[in-house]
């Protein structure tokens, strides 16, 4: 994935070349060789750095919100070359919310990762076996649901690790990713991903279920109108955060069917994460 930045250098650097010798070659052709004016001389001399910084730019800015690709440490999206998404859950378990998705995601044989905030967890041992013995993915999704940049070093470690321990005294193994509060990530946060082997998994398209106004077929409309290939999409299959406590996710529960049957109608398929992040490790079944 290093040749898409190569490329994008080499792109706006090719750019900035052909700027700066059609610069001067209009200005040779204009015969304005030495510019006097000082108008004249700004724009002589300013307009190829100008491309450039604009190219430069644009670039982080892509950067910062697209990526190349090289991060292979943080994921947004996954592959978007065959018409496929996948379901994540945050902020579970929940013994009624979560155990009602799971009954959803069974009926259509849907694989999906729940990013797990550990005191729930801890709280609800039998859905987090539940969630694995049924063939999903976990993730780790913080011990209280901490916003990341809010914490010390020690902190943020503490929220992680214990998070790990949780889950792995529950089901015998490490959650396979890390999905921050809110998406926000920082460099301590990605040196821990990093030391556990746990990718940071952000998304691409939320259903936005969290809102308070927020119906089934709100939240299906939003999810089918918005989505494309490669999708991550997020959902909350747990109200009870602490400033929200016991919120109902009923509305995600019932938009489910919906979603599922309008993305399979536009010819999407839903597959597991690895399938869309991974898909040369492991290829996507064929459609039946
Ligand atoms: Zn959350």
């Amino acid at each position: 994935m290093a040749y898409k930045l190569l490329l994008q250098l080499l792109a706006s650097y090719s750019l900035f070349l052909f700027m700066a010798i059609a610069s001067s070659s209009v200005f040779h052709y204009l015969n304005v060789t030495a510019p006097t004016g000082r108008m004249q001389k700004w724009i002589h001399y300013a307009w190829p750095p100008v491309i450039g910084v604009v190219a430069i730019l644009g670039l982080a800015n892509y950067y910062v919100y697209i990526g190349f690709g090289t991060q292979q440490d943080l994921y947004r999206r996954g592959n978007d070359s065959f018409m496929a998404v996948s379901f994540t859950f945050d902020d579970g378990p929940s013994p009624i919310y979560t155990e009602a998705i799971l009954d959803v995601l069974n009926q259509y044989g849907i694989t999906a990762t729940f990013f797990l905030v550990g005191t729930h967890a801890e709280h609800f041992p039998e859905t987090v076996g539940r969630i694995l013995a049924e063939g999903h993915e976990l993730g780790n999704h913080t011990y209280s649901h901490i916003m990341v940049s809010q914490v010390s070093a020690r902190m943020l470690r503490d929220q992680i690790e214990r998070t790990n321990r949780v889950i792995q005294e529950i089901t015998g193994e490490l959650p396979k990713y890390i999905r921050p509060p809110r998406g926000l990530y920082d460099r301590r946060l990605k040196a821990l991903a990093q030391e556990y082997e746990q990718p940071i998994v952000l998304w691409s398209l939320s259903a936005q279920d969290w809102r308070p106004k927020a119906t089934a077929s709100s939240i299906a409309a939003r999810v089918l109108s918005k989505v494309s290939p490669g999708d991550i999409i997020l959902f909350h299959d747990s109200g009870a955060l602490f400033r929200n406590t016991g919120a109902s996710r009923q509305a995600t529960v019932d938009a489910l069917p919906l979603i599922i049957e309008g993305l399979h109608e536009k010819g999407f398929r839903i597959l597991p994460l690895p399938q869309l992040l991974f898909p040369h490790d492991a290829l996507p079944p064929s459609t039946e």
